[in-house]
């Protein structure tokens, strides 16, 4: 989490880099920090809460070319001024994305030293062991070689030093970091969206490297400081593609990209009613275990049971953060698939470096090109869903629901079934088109709310139960439809929302009765399916479209997105940036 940015260059720079926080405010938004360099000192402001706040503080016509700047996600201190970053010890200031995991034993060696801290974080002994290398070695690089051995856990790392005044030095460990180059300047983000503006070309650092940027050079040293290149990436997106154009959220516009990110990512797999080559072959796998967070992990359900009855394979899904302790299975028959829009899950990507240290074979589907992930495991599927700035995925949740279902087939070598994927783009339109106000005005009010139903409806209402949550604080909670009985039942009571889920045609009955025993205690029951009936088991009824089982949940998930962004945007939510939340989640 967290966002970084920083700029040397011709021109001023701290609209540049107030301006590129703005657009890494999604990944995290407590508090905010700028250093610049002006009359040949370093200043830094700092300023809890978002971004507007620091920007009201801020002189931006403050005469500066060198800049680096924070937006934090806490882990370490409450969100105050005193631990925002940037965090200046003697001559070095820096700042931070990420953990440092052995920062109290190293906090204990340097106050030994006499060293002071004044902050909570972690983050504070990194400028206090560059400055104390630094006096030892009169090198930065040197200082900073030394000072990258002695760090445990994840960082990217914006940083000057007061003895060297019209450079910044970047590394980075676990925490992305790109480096781009423009004619009036160069850069170091934590994302392409923060320079987009500026350039849509960019350099990924690697582990391990040093990058230095002056106003007309950048330079890469690797590990032994010798200096090295890196091949310079295109980012296929203007700077438009995060921007909210006319939308009030990037939440609904990224919905409202849906359909094109559907057909984005069908076409890159799929010509023609046949598999490209992007798509590769992985029939000799006999077993399949599914590894992500959050929505990822119900995106792996969803091809858990895809999987499953159109391929054949068992498939095990488990939370990366349970997954990377738990006793392994996974043998040289088994493929471990890995989910995450970012590539950056701190959990997901551990949980990866396990498997691939044992040997096992590693699939990433990923929306990042070149995230940690995507490096990390042996194939890669990418999807392509686009920036995504909302904190609350939708459009990378339905892309990877579109990816999982293209993998079931070329699993189960259904190739006949790729014919169902023609047109859904037209019904995805239909459904983003439709009016879901209604629903939410009928649930805006109530403090909780359920969401049941079996199998892959099973998991669209974890998703949907989560994107609700998420967004409107609405305490709601996710059952497979025979569940309920069996103790929580007893919260049903007078007009409790129950949204029940059917679209698999041979339980849709089953549900239908679990939907039932909600509504003789009262319930209000909202019923979405793709079979239309006529009863008085629900209040309101969305109908989808009759589609093959295989591409439903494309569509399931769509009505349950929307409702989740009405829903919050009645209750007046921060839709955008929810409360304590932030995205791409490089915290383990
Ligand atoms: N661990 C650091 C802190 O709590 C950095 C957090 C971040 O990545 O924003 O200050």
């Amino acid at each position: 989490m967290c966002g970084i940015i920083g700029y040397v260059g011709k021109n001023k720079a701290l609209p540049i880099v107030l301006n590129g926080l703005k657009f890494l405010e999604y990944r995290g938004y407590d508090s905010a920090g700028i250093a610049y360099v002006n009359d040949k000192n370093i200043k830094i402001v700092k300023e809890v809460g978002r971004i507007s706040s620091l920007e009201s503080i801020v002189d931006k016509n403050e005469d500066t070319n060198v800049c680096i700047g924070h937006t934090r996600w806490a882990t370490h201190g409450i969100p105050s001024t005193i631990n925002s970053h940037p965090h200046k010890v003697g001559k070095f200031t820096v700042v931070h994305n990420g953990i440092i995991e052995n920062y109290l034993s190293l906090k204990e060696k340097l106050k030994k030293e006499n060293i002071k801290f004044k902050s909570e974080t972690d983050t504070e002994v990194i400028p206090a062991l560059l400055d104390y290398y630094y006096k030892q070695e009169k090198d930065i690089l040197k200082a900073i070689k030394i000072v990258k051995e002695k760090l445990e856990g994840s960082y990217a790392l914006g940083i000057i030093c007061e003895d060297d005044l019209e450079h910044i030095y970047a590394i980075r460990c676990g925490s992305p970091l790109i480096i781009a180059k423009s004619k009036d300047g160069n850069f170091i983000a934590s994302d392409v969206p923060a320079i987009l503006e500026y350039t849509n070309k960019y350099l990924l650092l690697e582990e391990g490297q040093i990058a230095v940027l002056s106003k007309n050079n950048v330079i890469i040293y690797d590990n032994n400081l010798q200096e090295t290149k890196l091949k310079e990436l295109t980012f296929k997106g203007n700077k438009d593609s995060a921007m909210l154009n006319g939308y009030k959220h990037y939440m609904l516009k990224e919905i409202h990209e849906e359909d094109q990110v559907f057909l984005d990512t069908y076409n890159y797999y799929v010509k023609n009613n046949k598999f490209l080559n992007t798509m590769p072959d992985f029939k000799k796998y006999q077993n399949i275990h599914i590894v992500a967070c959050g929505s990822a992990y119900y995106v792996g359900l969803i091809g858990k049971y895809l999987i499953e009855e159109y391929a054949d394979i068992p498939v095990k899904v488990e939370l990366a953060s349970e997954y990377r302790y738990a006793k392994d299975f996974a043998d040289k028959n088994t493929l471990v698939i890995f989910i995450s829009q970012s590539g950056e899950t701190a959990d997901t990507l551990a949980a990866l470096k396990k498997v691939n240290s044992e040997g096992i074979d590693t699939l990433a589907i990923v929306n990042v090109y070149g995230s940690s992930i995507a490096r990390e495991a042996k194939y890669n599927l990418y999807v392509k869903a686009g920036v995504e700035i909302a904190v609350a995925t939708t459009k990378a949740f339905l892309a990877q629901t579109t990816l999982i279902a293209l993998l079931a087939i070329k699993l189960g070598n259904k190739i006949e079934l790729l014919k169902e994927f023609n047109n859904l783009d037209k019904y995805i339109k239909e459904l983003l088109n439709k009016d879901y106000k209604k629903y939410a005005k009928k649930l805006f009010h109530h403090n909780e709310a359920f969401f049941i139903g079996r199998q892959v409806d099973y998991a669209l209402c974890l998703e949907g139960s989560l994107k609700l949550k998420e967004t409107s604080y609405i305490n709601s909670v996710a059952f497979a439809a025979g569940e309920l009985k069996h103790g929580s039942i007893s919260l049903i009571n007078n007009g409790t929302p129950v949204i029940g889920i059917a679209t698999k045609e041979e339980i849709i009955n089953k549900t239908i009765s679990n939907i039932k025993e909600t509504k003789a205690r009262n319930a209000y029951v909202l019923y979405i399916t793709s079979r239309d009936i006529k009863d008085n088991f629900y209040d309101d009824k969305i109908v989808l479209p009759k589609v093959h089982d295989i591409v439903m949940p494309i569509l399931t998930v769509i009505p349950l997105q929307i409702i989740a962004y009405e829903v919050a945007n009645l209750r007046k939510c921060d839709i955008d940036k929810p409360r304590n939340l932030a995205k791409s989640v490089t915290v383990e």
